[in-house]
């Protein structure tokens, strides 16, 4: 009898509803994650000897702190990257932090296709890795939820992806890559289910259509 969906996941964090990606990467789970206020200062002024007509300029931006509490870590990612800022390494411990709130219900290739459907519209297509890159990875998703792949298109992904790295002139072709390297190795399990069956395990209906894999 087939598994269910859930129960391939390999997922230290899986018990808690908030996830911190650094880099693409989940590197912690939290139970509770607060973010403060965000304000931008509205600045009233009179332009010239213009008679009593106030104009208003934006002023500072001011962003609330994020508070996360109990969680739980399986990587130093998150640890080192506290001690960089704690020791005033700000520069190098810039990063790409991301708080996901996801649950047990959540399809990984399908959250992984919404995101990269994102990327291929935002591509410019100025670079080839790029522009034809995010289109078939989001390709590659679409079939492995239809019914259209095979497992050996979970590895294409990763190559695909590997081939996006620092490839071209701006950082949107990582960023999009990076992610699905991270959910393909992280959940690669979840991936092989949905294409081993030929649909998506999270939904109830039947396969469209037969495999035959070599
Ligand atoms: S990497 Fe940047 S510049 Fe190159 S195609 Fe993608 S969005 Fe355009």
């Amino acid at each position: 009898m087939a598994k269910s969906a859930a129960a391939v996941r390999s997922d230290p964090y899986r018990n808690f509803r908030f996830r911190v990606e650094i880099d693409g990467i989940v590197a912690a789970g939290f139970s509770e994650v607060q973010i403060g206020e965000t304000a931008t200062e509205v600045i009233d002024y009179r332009e010239g000897n213009e008679p009593f007509h106030v104009r208003k300029l934006p002023g500072l931006h001011k962003f609330g702190n994020v508070t996360l509490t109990r969680g739980m870590t399986a990587s130093m990612e998150l640890v080192n990257w506290h001690r960089q800022v704690q020791v005033g390494d700000t520069a190098n411990a810039r990063r790409n932090v991301v708080v996901i709130v996801m649950d047990e219900s959540v399809s990984m290739p399908e959250a992984l296709r919404v995101l990269t459907h994102f990327y291929a519209h935002e591509s410019c297509g100025q670079c080839t890795p790029c522009r034809e890159g995010t289109g078939w990875v989001h390709k590659v998703l679409v079939g492995l939820e239809e019914g259209n792949a095979s497992p050996r298109d979970v590895d294409l992904i990763l190559n695909i992806a590997g081939n996006m790295m620092g490839t071209t002139i701006c950082a949107l072709a990582d960023a999009a890559a990076m992610p699905a390297r991270a959910f393909v190795t992280k959940y690669r399990a979840e991936f092989e289910q949905h294409a081993a069956l030929g649909r998506c395990p999270f939904r109830s209906e039947e396969p469209r259509l037969a495999h035959a894999h070599g």
